[in-house]
């Protein structure tokens, strides 16, 4: 017999915050790759995030953890050396890397209740609408 597992509701919601958040980093940098600054759309435009999810549940929603990157640049320098690209990063701004460490390493971080995820959840709708409106001001 196998058993089929459903995704909760927290974890369908923590995926749809992701993908808003990415898309709010999307907007932020206008589309462009940051490393390469190619003008980026579709699969070709990917949010990579900064610190890895693996050491840092709560920062893979927040978008100044995340950065736009081409497909090249983010499989092809992005993940194929890790160590490279943080040195990269952190010369480009390494004030935004100080500051996501130290909130992956707060030890005040614990896990979220639903409620709160729907704050951040409702506020990155509010972030993301604003992009929207200044997009189709220009
Ligand atoms: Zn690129």
């Amino acid at each position: 017999m196998t058993i089929k597992r459903r995704k909760t509701n927290r974890a369908k919601l923590i995926i749809k915050m992701v993908r808003l958040a990415k898309d709010i980093a999307k907007a932020r940098d206008d589309y462009t790759c940051v490393r390469c600054k190619k003008k980026v759309t579709k699969v070709n435009c990917q949010g990579s995030h900064i610190i890895p999810v693996s050491k840092s549940k709560l920062l893979q929603f927040d978008p100044d953890n995340i950065d736009t990157l081409c497909w090249h640049c983010h499989l092809s320098f992005w993940h194929k050396n890790p160590l490279e690209a943080t040195a990269w990063f952190r010369s480009v701004d390494n004030d935004r890397y100080e500051r996501l460490l130290k909130k992956a390493n707060d030890p005040n971080t614990r896990s979220l209740k639903e409620f709160e995820l729907t704050e951040i959840y409702n506020r990155l709708q509010i972030i993301y609408q604003q992009y929207v409106d200044n997009l189709q001001k220009r």
